[in-house]
């Protein structure tokens, strides 16, 4: 099972994601994620991705591209895999489907989730990440019971240096101009199933897994 989750920053691709590899057993690659640990560990790649992440810009595709389909070679993404965040634009795609065809593997599904603008706005600007379990809240919709910390671990909870408004309404831009192409991309190749993102993250959790089987 072979899938990508594509749609706007604060879809909640991640938290399907979530859901989607612990139901499927297969490995949740999230290249923003892969990103944001070299971040942490300072990096070359670390240091190279920050400039772009801080503006909401995208990470050059040569760079992202090495570092997702050396991800995909692992042993563990033989049986599948769930990318999310990657592609982000045409050229990453084509370089995507090149390297799975040489391996005669395929993208089989596209899961796409669409979400209105200001909805995504509201959703990434109040949104607070666990430091240390990666939990996801938000300040208003879903608070912690304990004002910065998480309900989970106890870890204290922050706001990714990308989710002020400023840089996510450019990350909407971003996505708009160089990754809705991807939608068209995946009609063509008649793999793609759209999906509404504001029903509640339950239902659409069952609308994907009645996808999915
Ligand atoms: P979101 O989907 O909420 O924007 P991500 O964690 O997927 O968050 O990505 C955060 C940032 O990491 C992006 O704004 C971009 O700078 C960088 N990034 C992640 N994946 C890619 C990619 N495939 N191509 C280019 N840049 C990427
Ligand atoms: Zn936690």
């Amino acid at each position: 099972m072979n899938l990508v989750l594509l749609g706007p920053p604060g879809a909640g691709k991640g938290t399907q994601a979530a859901k989607i590899i612990e139901k499927y057993g297969i490995p949740h690659i999230s290249t923003g994620d892969i990103f944001r640990s070299n971040i942490k560990e300072g990096t070359p790649l670390g240091k190279k991705a920050k400039e772009y992440m801080d503006k909401g810009e995208l990470v050059p595709d040569s760079l992202v591209i090495e570092i997702a389909t050396d991800r995909l070679d692992r042993d563990d993404c033989r049986e599948g895999f769930l990318l999310d965040g990657f592609p982000r634009t045409v050229t990453q795609a084509k370089a995507l489907d090149d390297h799975l065809a040489v391996k005669d593997k395929k993208i089989d599904h596209v899961l796409d989730i669409k979400v209105e603008k200001e909805e995504l706005i509201s959703r990434l600007t109040g949104r607070r990440v666990c430091r240390n379990c990666g939990a996801t809240y938000h300040a208003v919709n879903i608070p912690p019971k304990e004002e910065g910390i998480c309900d989970i671990c106890g870890g204290e909870l922050y706001q990714r240096a990308d989710d002020n408004r400023e840089t996510v309404e450019n990350r909407i831009e971003v996505y708009k101009s160089q990754t809705a192409p991807l939608i068209n991309y995946y009609e063509k190749q008649g793999n793609i199933k759209h999906f509404d993102g504001s029903i509640g993250l339950e239902n659409l959790f069952a609308e994907i897994t009645g996808l999915l089987g």
